[in-house]
This record gives C-alpha cells, structure tokens and sequence, in this order.
C-alpha cells in the first residue's frame, strides 16, 4: 500500500515502452541515462514527470559500476537515444546519470564522457539510491538494489541517506547458477530466468544463492534500526524473492511493481 503512488508512475512508465507519448509543443523533455551492467535504460519524461517514452537495450560495457567498454557504451547511448528521437520527433541534447553509492570521482567522469561521446549534456549526476527513492519516497528503512553485477545497500532515516555500500554480487550469478545447472549458455539461462513460467521451478535451484544475497544485507544493516527493506533493481522482479528476504532478515519486504524500472524513472525525474 505505501508503494500505491511509485506502483502508479511505474505502471504509466511501462505503457511508453511499446507506446509513445508525444510531446506538447514547447513542453520540456527530461531524459535519463541509466548505464548499468547488464542494461542500458533511457527514460523521457515530459512536464509532471509524465513518461513519453522508454528504450533500453541489453549490455555488457559496465562492470561493477565502472565502465569497461567506453566505445560500446557510447554507441549504445547513441543509438538509443536516436531512437527516441524518432520516437519523440525532437532532439534530446541533456540528460542526467546516476552512479553506484560510493563510486569515485574519476569514474564517475567516465560515465559522464560516456553520455556526452553520445551528443547529451550531462546536466546532474545523482547517486543511484537517492534516484531509487525519488520514486519510492521513503523516509526510513533500507532500499536494496539488486541488478545484474551489483547490489546496492542504502539505509535511510529521517529522509536522509545516512549509510551505502555497494556488493559485487547480483542477477548474473543467478544466470551462472542456471547455466551450469542445465549445461546451456549464459544468454540462454538469462532468458530463462527471465520467463514469468519458469520462475518458481528457478526459485527453487537459485534459493541458497538468494539466501546468500540476503545475509549480505543482514550484516550491512546490523546496528541501524532498519523496520523496513525495499528491493529494487532487474533481478528482484524475480517472484519469490521478497518472501525469501522476509524469511531471512525477519523484517517486512516491500516491492514495487516492476522494480527494474525504478532507478531509471528516478535518474530521469531528477532531484
Ligand atoms: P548493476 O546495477 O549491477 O550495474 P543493472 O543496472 O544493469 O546492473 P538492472 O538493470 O537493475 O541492473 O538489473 C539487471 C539484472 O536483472 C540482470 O541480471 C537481469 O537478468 C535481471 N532481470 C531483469 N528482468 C528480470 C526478470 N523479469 N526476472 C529476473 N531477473 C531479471
């Protein structure tokens, strides 16, 4: 229930996946750029933060936050945001980015030159939590963000960021688990993984991996008064995952509809 306005924009976001929204004349386009490591998402937002439209593309150039293939970025950037272009029938020149809680300086540059090689001023650079809760509006407990390489621990009290940390682990051990399990390759077991049918047989072989994510969480939050957790992040639309954290750390878990999209609606709607 206290998600019911995140679920809300969620929902409007997902329609701009297939439809568009064009915009009014003169109404100002937000876009935002989220580059991570296992998928590239860009979000245009009109006035309100309605959304217009959404082109996201699978990827392997980012690496535990950083930026391993600085050319393939930059053409996948380019060529989504053309797309919107024609989508939107206008040109996008500015964006924000986000990077990982914790991410030094120089890196957070190159994400920056990354989306720039692209043609877009980079007009904010926000930390990925802070985007997160820009959509979730929280004000005390810990937003979990579960992607592809990266798990992301932030604890907020009073409105306030007041702990991070950031683990390297998340969806993509849960494709090795499949793939070696099945003997098939990576992309197959990312599919897989990925099949609404499929979801509670994988439950059941990827659970102890879970279990392990989980008890990461566990320490990082031991000694703060967290009563809540919200997961986020492509990998928790895995169904099942938030009873299987609720089991472990004894605190109630709440999920947004479709937490894939989270950050990337956040990094948009700016701060
Ligand atoms: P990181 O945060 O590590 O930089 P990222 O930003 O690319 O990575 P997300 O886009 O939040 O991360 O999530 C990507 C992960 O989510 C991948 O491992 C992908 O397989 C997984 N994922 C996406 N959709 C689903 C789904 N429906 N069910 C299960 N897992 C999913």
């Amino acid at each position: 229930k206290r998600l019911s306005a995140a679920n809300e924009r969620i929902r409007e976001l997902e329609k701009v996946l297939k439809e568009t929204n064009l915009p009014e004349k003169n109404e100002k386009v937000r876009l935002g750029v989220d580059l991570g490591t296992a998928y590239i998402v860009l979000v245009a937002l009109g006035e309100d933060d309605r959304p217009l439209a959404l082109e996201l593309e699978y990827a392997e150039v980012v690496r535990d936050g950083l930026v391993v293939d600085f050319m393939g970025a930059r053409s996948i950037v380019s060529r989504l945001k053309r797309k919107l272009e024609e989508r939107l029938d206008l040109e996008l020149t500015e964006a924000s980015i986000a990077v990982p809680p914790g991410t030094q300086p120089g890196d957070q540059k190159t994400h920056k030159y990354v989306v720039e090689g692209a043609g877009l001023d980079v007009t904010e650079i926000l930390d990925e939590p802070t985007a997160a809760n820009g959509v979730l509006g929280i004000t005390d407990g810990a937003i979990v963000d579960i992607g592809g390489g990266t798990t992301g621990i932030s604890i907020l009290q009073n409105g306030k960021v007041v702990y991070v940390a950031d683990e390297a682990t998340g969806g993509t051990h849960l494709s090795l688990v499949l793939a070696g399990h099945f003997r098939i390759p990576f992309g197959e077991a990312e599919n897989m993984k990925k099949d609404p049918k499929k979801q509670n047989e994988i439950m059941g072989l990827v659970r102890p991996v879970v279990e392990k994510m989980a008890s990461i969480v566990k320490k990082h939050i031991e000694g703060y008064d967290v009563h809540d957790i919200y997961l986020v992040g492509g990998t928790c639309c895995l169904v099942g995952i938030e009873k299987v954290f609720e089991d472990a750390l004894g605190i109630p878990v709440s999920k947004p509809k479709n937490p894939f999209l989270v950050t990337p609606l956040g990094i948009a709607k700016g701060s």
